[in-house]
């Protein structure tokens, strides 16, 4: 778990996208007109809703992603959450990453159509603004799976190169043949759910040694994937939604440590974001924690498991609130809720 030296400073490389909501009473048949009876806007994107979750939990944190020409007023948006902007770039040729989504009022489902926009954009991957060179700045470096596989696995052997400690949420599950192909070796912690565990040990095993495992529980399907090409990463972590979070580190492969969720007071109300609430949240409080910490190996799953604990709190929190990016609490209340 080694670290560079300096403050730390995180830098997320991903997506933003503008989300529309249209609430209607079903969602739309094929050849179907339906009037929609509210519609909202808001900044989304994986990458993007981190980034306001680290800004949140109070990290220095840069994003660099990029917006099309129809969207400016996202720069505002994450500026005034205290994200840094220097990173964005902008492609007048190109829309913004925009999701269309329907709620369905009758059966509370959903259906989302997904235009990638500037985030695949051609002249921006590599991004303009973020050379080899321009990594030395941050200590820590966050990536998921919303800009093309390419551009992250450049940015996260460059990040390794320049020692930063990276992270990666990839979400959605890459492809198999990706997956297999992935420079495992560059990355410190993984961030997934529990669906992404068992595609992930699909994809680096086989079905049948993923089902086995699966079938065991979560603490067996973790060591499962300490037995694949991941067994070099710091740290594994599980989210399991309502069951909280399990994680595996390298210094203690047979162990798994297991995290309850946080508290939720009043029910859950949306729980869009959670998984990106937390990952914000785990990257930021790993970056504020001392460097080397694995020169004390009790010492370091004692702070481990508190940034574990901590963000679990915040996604709990999450939950309580619609939105993403709006619905994350900030730390001083993390910390006020944990009593
Ligand atoms: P994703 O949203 O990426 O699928 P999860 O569903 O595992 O990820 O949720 C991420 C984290 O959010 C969980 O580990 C947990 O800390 C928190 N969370 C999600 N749902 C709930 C819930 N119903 N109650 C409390 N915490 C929750």
């Amino acid at each position: 778990m080694s670290q560079p030296h300096g403050s730390p400073r995180l830098l997320v490389r991903g997506s933003i996208n503008i989300d529309e909501f249209f609430v209607v009473d079903h969602i739309v048949r094929s050849g179907e007109t339906i009037a929609s009876t509210d519609y909202s806007r808001r900044a989304g994107g994986k990458g993007a809703n981190q980034a306001v979750a680290a800004a949140k939990a109070g990290a220095a944190v840069d994003f660099a992603g990029v917006i099309g020409h129809d969207g400016g007023w996202l720069r505002e948006t994450l500026g005034e959450y205290g994200v840094g902007l220097s990173l964005i770039e902008e492609d007048d040729k190109t829309p913004t990453g925009r999701a269309i989504i329907q709620l369905s009022s009758s059966t509370a489902d959903n259906s989302i159509v997904l235009l990638p926009g500037a985030n695949f954009s051609a002249s921006a991957s590599p991004h303009p603004r973020l050379p080899s060179s321009a990594l030395s700045s941050y200590t820590h470096l966050l990536l998921q799976n919303e800009i093309p596989l390419q551009e992250t696995r450049r940015t996260l052997r460059d990040a390794h190169a320049a020692g930063l400690v990276t992270l990666f949420n990839p979400s959605p599950m890459p492809k198999r043949e990706d997956l297999a192909a992935f420079e495992w070796g560059a990355l410190d912690w993984l961030v997934i759910n529990a669906g992404e565990a068992e595609d992930l040990l699909v994809a680096l095993a086989s079905e049948e040694f993923a089902a086995a495992a699966q079938s065991k529980g979560p603490e067996a399907l973790l060591r499962a994937l300490r037995e694949t090409s991941l067994r070099s990463l710091t740290g594994i972590i599980m989210t399991r939604g309502a069951e909280g979070v399990s994680c595996s580190l390298r210094e203690h492969p047979g162990e798994t440590m297991q995290v309850s969720a946080g508290k939720v007071v009043g029910g859950v109300k949306d729980t869009t974001g959670a998984g990106d609430c937390f990952t914000g949240y785990f990257a930021t409080l790993l970056a504020s924690l001392p460097g080397k910490v694995s020169s004390d190996e009790g010492a370091s799953v004692k702070l481990v498991k508190h940034c574990l604990v901590v963000a679990s709190q915040a996604a709990a929190m999450c939950v309580e609130t619609p939105g993403a990016m709006e619905s994350v609490p900030k730390l001083g209340d993390v910390i006020t809720r944990m009593g």
